[in-house]
């Protein structure tokens, strides 16, 4: 089995349950989730809040699509209305991030009525049609081209770049708040104030990605409130259900009242529906971004002393963590799943990301501190 193949799929490790931040296998052996599965379960695996309101409606009324009002449907809009940034108040559910992302560039054109898209180098949007024409990298796009078009590329964080890109034929700048696929790569100070600031100037909308950065990662609800920014539209999914498929977009009311309408046949199905409630209400109520940001600053504070010089950079927010490495990010997850039952997650050749679920505690921040270190520090001081 290549590296490769371990991140591609075909991990030799049969999973069978979940509570918490651990995954066991078959025979009983615990794992420390350190990625979630792509952020996916924010409250950790099984949460009872989550796994009862799911329970309960599916066997209650499992399906009905959304032109009838459901109870479960109306409490999942006030929980992400109520939980999105001040200011954005239309909120329409889907099934993934891609589409929320999909259904967010369609709304920027129908409101502006221009159709440019000004995207960012390394981000990464989704893989249907739209939002993989503003997704960066080659290897996802060429073998499907030509993809959505009137599409520009400026470098991720560079102000001046970013303000010469939009203009008023713009319908969108469309970022990552932090970018996740892309490395973890945290803008400087002020980026996104001048994304803001760029797209009011020119009438066009701000969409900000949260699919990987919401859902209280990274100390806040949204990671655009570390910055103060509000976007026109705000995207998620991944954490949304703590595991079940959704994404929903939230928008200010001047991209609602365009012709904005996007739909699908199981957008907010009652089931889902119930998972986002229980999974938000649960968030906000329980204030666990707060303790993301606490464990988060735990987390890096101790990497950093630990792993010193034999890393180029630990970076991030809250537990949104990456770590670039001085060598293959793959073979280090490798490592530290075989040998020392840590699950993480590459993100790019070089950069190990961590995004455990927000219920870890001190003690699973050392027990991923002392693996890390395990399989870092010594290596790569017989390297040097
Ligand atoms: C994962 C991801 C997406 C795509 O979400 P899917 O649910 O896989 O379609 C979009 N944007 C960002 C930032 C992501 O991390």
């Amino acid at each position: 089995m290549s590296d490769l193949d371990f991140v591609s799929g075909s991990k030799p490790i049969g999973l069978e349950k979940g509570e918490g931040p651990y995954l066991y296998t078959a025979d009983g052996t615990e794992y420390l989730d350190a990625g979630a599965s792509y952020a996916c379960t924010p409250l950790g695996h099984c949460h009872p809040a989550v796994v009862d309101a799911v329970q309960e409606q599916v066997g209650e009324l499992t399906f009905v699509d959304s032109s009838y009002p459901v109870q479960a449907r109306e409490d999942a809009y006030a929980a992400l209305v109520a939980a999105a940034p001040d200011g954005l108040e239309g909120a329409w559910f889907c099934n993934s991030g891609t589409e929320a992302n999909e259904a967010a560039l369609k709304f920027a054109r129908s409101a502006t009525g221009e159709s440019k898209i000004v995207a960012a180098t390394r981000s990464f949007h989704g893989r249907t049609m739209g939002s993989l024409a503003a997704t960066w990298k080659d290897k996802y796009k060429e073998p499907y081209e030509p993809l959505a078009g009137d599409m520009e590329f400026v470098p991720y964080g560079d102000d001046e770049e970013l303000a010469a890109a939009v203009d008023d034929e713009t319908a969108a700048v469309i970022l990552e708040p932090i970018q996740g696929e892309g490395g973890i790569n945290v803008p400087p100070v002020g980026y996104l104030e001048t994304a803001r600031e760029v797209t009011d100037e020119a009438g066009a909308a701000l969409v900000l990605d949260e699919v990987q950065t919401g859902m209280g990662r990274t100390g806040e609800m949204w990671a655009c409130q570390n910055a103060g920014v509000t976007p026109d539209v705000l995207t998620t999914a991944k954490g949304l259900g703590n595991g079940l498929p959704v994404g929903a977009l939230a928008v200010q009311d001047w991209i609602a009242d365009g012709a904005a309408s996007h739909n699908a046949t199981f957008s907010g199905g009652p089931v889902v529906a119930a998972a986002v409630h229980a999974t938000v209400s649960t968030l906000v109520e329980e204030d666990w971004p707060t303790h993301a940001a606490e464990i988060g600053d735990y987390l890096v504070t101790e990497l950093e002393a630990a792993l010193g010089e034999a890393v180029r950079e630990v970076r991030g927010e809250g537990l949104l963590v990456g770590i670039e490495l001085k060598r293959g990010a793959n073979r280090v997850a490798r490592d530290l799943a075989m040998n020392h039952q840590i699950l993480a997650l590459p993100a790019g050749r070089t950069v190990l990301r961590l995004l455990p679920p927000l219920v870890i505690g001190e003690d699973e921040a050392d027990q991923l501190v002392d693996a890390l270190t395990a399989v870092i520090a010594p290596a790569a001081d017989s390297e040097s």
